[in-house]
């Protein structure tokens, strides 16, 4: 008789699948999602454009139309190319895909995005996480031994870095993407359009470094798009191992039609960067939480029972992230994603009787 287990490779037969919280009539502040929906007009006129696409041709696999209108609307430096993917999930993919030669590793400080660690160990690339400080700020000398030590060919680094919300210091930064000099540094700036800062710009002066970007944090996680920025040479390389039409008709045209709307997009990131401030600050009223700084549309708090919490949150019918066994560094810790002021004020009064019950 076969069986799974006798074709499936050991360790996906080990894995557990990527678990969603089902959130259906909850406050979702899990996924670092944009709490706000497209204002009507916009989602008609959206519509009408969608249903004039030719679903029954195959995508095109370089939109030009799309790539130009993006290089432009972020900045992308004259010479660097853009690679588009199913979100920047499937990049990460692609990345491992390109760099899996026998012996390859992906480094990266820890904690941070899980889907460097999950996407090296499918591709069967070694994974090396190089802990944090205390304060979740670069352990450079760390960075730099692992670096020297492992040779990897892959180095992650989120700017801001998920779960831990905090922007590296840029010296910390260059003194790393400089001892990576025989790796491919990839600085993921999925978080933005929130924390104001970027290394775009700066892509031409390094040889080694590409920049990640995705529309879902944005306000577009539904559409699945994400890209990537750099030199021709190294995206050339990539774009093999991409699957031919991994951005579909829908998607394609739903972006390159939101792009012309980025001021919307920009007004909102700015009302969540001034509610994750108010959030913050009221959050660090409550003696019993620690809050840490963020660039991102989310928080990081340190509560007295992060489970506790979490449960009595779900009960008042929040739903946030705890992160508590993701890395010791994160013990008792939960995520909470900044929503509408609605949504931050649900929050904000069933976190003070979640704390008094826990
Ligand atoms: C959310 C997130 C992404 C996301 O990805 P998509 O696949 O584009 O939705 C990438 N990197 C980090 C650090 C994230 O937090």
């Amino acid at each position: 008789m076969l069986n799974p287990e006798n074709l499936i490779r050991p360790e996906v037969l080990a894995m557990t699948r990527y678990a969603v919280t089902d959130a259906d009539g909850l406050i979702k502040l899990d996924a670092m999602e944009n709490p706000f929906p497209l204002p009507e007009p916009l989602a008609h006129e959206l519509g009408q454009r969608l249903s004039q696409l030719a679903l029954n041709r195959y995508p095109a696999p370089h939109p030009s139309a799309l790539i130009e209108k993006l290089k432009r609307m972020m900045d992308v430096p004259s010479g660097c190319d853009v690679l588009l993917g199913n979100g920047s999930d499937e990049i990460i993919s692609m990345l491992a895909v390109a760099c899996a030669r026998p012996g390859a590793k992906v480094l990266t400080p820890v904690p941070s995005f899980v889907m460097y660690e999950q996407t090296a160990r499918l591709a069967q690339l070694e994974f090396i996480g190089v802990p944090l400080k205390d304060d979740f700020t670069l352990d450079t000398q760390a960075m730099s031994l692992a670096l020297e030590r492992h040779q990897p060919a892959l180095v992650y680094l989120a700017y801001p870095n998920n779960p831990t919300g905090n922007l590296f210091d840029t010296d910390a930064l260059e003194q790393i993407i400089g001892a990576a000099h025989a790796s491919l540094v990839v600085i993921d700036e999925a978080y933005q359009p929130f924390a104001e800062h970027s290394w775009m710009k700066r892509l031409t002066e390094f040889k080694n470094v590409l920049v990640m970007r995705t529309f879902s944090k944005l306000g577009l996680a539904g559409i699945r798009l994400g890209y990537l920025v750099g030199a021709p040479a190294w995206l050339a390389q990539i774009d093999k191992v991409r699957p031919p039409y991994n951005t579909n008709v829908l998607t394609q045209a739903a972006a390159e039609f939101l792009l012309d709307h980025l001021t919307l997009f920009d007004k909102q990131a700015a009302l969540l960067r001034a509610e994750r401030a108010r959030l913050a600050t009221l959050l660090a009223q409550l003696p019993e939480l620690t809050v840490y700084p963020s660039a991102g549309n989310f928080l990081l708090v340190r509560t007295p029972d992060a489970q506790r919490v979490f449960d009595h949150l779900l009960a008042q019918r929040i739903l946030v992230k705890n992160l508590s066994k993701m890395h010791p560094l994160l013990l008792h810790c939960l995520r909470l994603t900044v929503g509408t002021p609605f949504e931050n004020e649900q929050l904000l009064a069933a976190l003070k009787t979640a704390l008094v019950e826990a």
